[in-house]
């Protein structure tokens, strides 16, 4: 089941945020990484932070929103289920497609509240 499915997903789409890389594959092949801002509510973070969804690929119950290591207020989006538990999952054709799911939804997202802000023209 996608994240997208997920009730939490309106609270959650406010605060991912796509961050482009190329680490992993280059110049010709950027990848991104889908990080989730801190919500200063602490109660809102703990409620992040406690979600859960079965893995894409294999469908292990799953915290989707992680701390980075050794950086607590950094928070990321995973699929799947950690690398040291199955490799195979985060690199699966499920994960490739939930992430590319996830970021059409939240840059439709982004365009959409862009819009709401933008002054209207006026008319001559
Ligand atoms: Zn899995």
């Amino acid at each position: 089941m996608s994240i997208l499915l997920d009730p939490s997903w309106c609270d959650l789409r406010q605060y991912v945020r796509l961050e482009v890389y190329s680490r992993d594959g280059g110049v010709g092949n950027p990848r991104s990484r889908i990080e989730v801002v801190t919500p200063r509510d602490g109660v809102l973070l703990r409620r992040f932070l406690a979600l859960t969804m079965p893995c894409v690929h294999c469908g292990r119950r799953i915290n989707p929103i992680r701390q980075r290591q050794g950086r607590a207020q950094h928070l990321y989006f995973a699929a799947t289920c950690e690398l040291a538990v199955n490799y195979a999952c985060a690199r699966s054709m499920d994960a490739r497609r939930e992430y590319d799911a996830v970021k059409r939804a939240v840059a439709e997202y982004q365009a959409g509240t862009t819009e709401l802000h933008e002054p209207k023209l006026a008319f001559e």
